[in-house]
């Protein structure tokens, strides 16, 4: 049920949907899905669908992890990676998996405290997790080239603007009722926005959650 033939099957579902970056595809398949969820749901951590992870949030689908970690790459390498909103941590281990350091923020203590330990237990040094509201970014590890959202956004506040790396890329689901992927470019002369799929994630919310 959690072997690495389910896992391979999970790749062939995302090719078959689309995915061609090999290395995304090697992430993916390099990363035990079900350690992210709870053992009840464990069965069905490889399905294409997004799982219920507790205080209201959700794993993101296979193929929404497998899509966004394929645009912030673009088909190159990268270096530093600012994530916002770590969740369970599966996003954050696949990018993990080929980008030289990680930095990931989430607002929900709690969620952390689990991340960090299944973080560990798979011996990835290349991640530091950060608990505090990630709309403010990280302005002490800037510039990065690439910044990921995996909750959404009506827009990008200017000092995350700012973070990013020129040549540098942001992937976030764009909109609040109505969604779709978007990605900011960072050139010379400012930055360019794309709008792609559309997609359902839960919003971003500003500030530390309290209990
Ligand atoms: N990639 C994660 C997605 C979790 S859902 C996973 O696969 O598990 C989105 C996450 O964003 C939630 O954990 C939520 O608490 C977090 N989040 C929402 N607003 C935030 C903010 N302002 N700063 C940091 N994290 C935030």
């Amino acid at each position: 049920m959690t072997s690495a033939r389910t896992r391979a099957r999970m790749i062939e579902r995302l090719r078959a949907r689309g995915i061609v970056d090999e290395v995304v595809l090697a992430a993916m398949s390099a990363v035990p899905r079900h350690i992210f969820v709870e053992e009840i749901l464990a069965n069905r951590a490889y399905d294409d669908v997004a799982l219920p992870i507790n205080f209201g949030q959700t794993i993101s689908s296979p193929f929404t992890v497998a899509r966004m970690s394929e645009l912030l790459r673009a088909g190159s390498g990268l270096d530093k990676v600012l994530e916002i909103g770590s969740g369970c941590g599966y996003q954050t281990a696949v990018l993990a998996q080929f980008v030289r350091e990680v930095y990931s923020i989430e607002r929900v203590g709690p969620l952390l405290t689990r991340t960090r330990t299944r973080l560990r237990q798979l011996r990835l040094n290349n991640v530091r997790l950060k608990h505090a509201d990630g709309l403010l970014g990280l302005p002490e590890s800037a510039p990065f080239d690439g910044i990921i959202f995996t909750a959404a956004a009506t827009h990008i506040p200017a000092t995350l603007l700012e973070q990013l790396a020129i040549r540098g890329r942001i992937v976030f689901p764009k909109g609040s009722q109505d969604q779709y992927l978007c990605v900011i470019e960072r050139n010379l002369q400012g930055y360019t926005e794309t709008m792609l799929d559309e997609v359902r994630f839960v919003p971003i919310v500003p500030g530390i959650w309290k209990r």
